[in-house]
């Protein structure tokens, strides 16, 4: 589910429908209008949020033509691979700096498999997964042997979520079931591109109709994990915006449960 490529999208002047108008994730209705409707045929509005600092357009896509839209793109990119395995062998330097050892590893929105397959050189031990909707890049990374999920049930050691909670309608949603599919040691990493914040891009992005919800700043993609359920461990901010983050219910209950006297407490006996 990534498109860092959007030169073939800007010949196709609006063929793509949209739906409901999205509320901001955190929940705050005071909104300044920044850019959109310019009578140019797009219809995509973009939307500063007040309350969080993130721009979204607002009606956005239709899950229908997010999907057309990938495969679409996909059949175009032979490339792709390349893309994600250069990008994922940047995010394992960040990734590694705040913990080594991963036993088992799931790539939330994997593509055709660049990523896993930096995964897979790394931790050839470990349990390498991917999880994703268009068939298209499935098809593709099974076709490099990864396990490839559309839905997934496990727990994992590490999450990574890369260019990918930019372009759906629910990141808090989504966040929070990933946090189900954490061991509880487990940590999430995740990246979204981090886009100056000019009227040039605004309208730029809004004419080429570029397929992302949501254009995060440092703090409101921070303030995400929080609402999230997640404890925010490192953050960079120097080109896209990274995290790596823990979940903070499964740190607690794991604090509770844990007895470091295993019942062998001075005064019980
Ligand atoms: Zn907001």
């Amino acid at each position: 589910m990534r498109l860092p490529v959007i030169g073939y999208l800007s010949d196709r002047p609006t063929a793509w429908p949209l739906d409901q108008p999205v509320p901001c994730w955190c929940g705050a209705n005071a909104d300044t209008w920044v850019t959109g409707r310019a009578g140019d045929g797009t219809r995509m509005d973009l939307w500063e949020c007040s309350g969080c600092g993130t721009m979204r357009a607002s009606p956005y896509l239709s899950e229908r033509s997010i999907s057309e839209l990938y495969t679409d793109y996909m059949k175009n990119s032979p490339d792709e691979f390349d893309v994600e395995y250069t990008r994922t062998q940047q995010q394992r330097n960040f990734i590694q700096s705040n913990r080594l050892r991963f036993s088992s590893i799931l790539d939330w929105g994997c593509g055709v498999g660049g990523g896993l397959s930096v995964w897979r050189g790394n931790y050839p031990q470990a349990v390498i997964e991917g999880l994703e909707i268009d068939p298209v890049s499935t098809a593709l990374a099974i076709a490099r042997d990864f396990r490839v999920k559309s839905q997934v049930w496990a727990r994992y050691d590490l999450i990574t979520i890369s260019h990918v909670l930019e372009h759906v309608r629910d990141p808090l949603a989504l966040l929070m079931s990933a946090r189900g599919n954490l061991t509880p040691s487990g940590v999430v990493f995740a990246e979204v591109p981090h886009v100056p914040r000019t009227l040039w891009n605004w309208k730029w992005i809004y004419q080429t109709e570029l397929p992302h919800c949501w254009y995060f700043q440092p703090g409101g993609f921070r303030e995400l994990f929080l609402r999230s359920g997640y404890r925010v461990q490192d953050i960079d901010t120097g080109r896209d915006i990274r995290i790596f983050a823990s979940p903070k219910q499964a740190t607690e209950d794991w604090a509770g449960r844990f007895d470091p006297w295993e019942g062998r407490h001075a005064n019980s006996a």
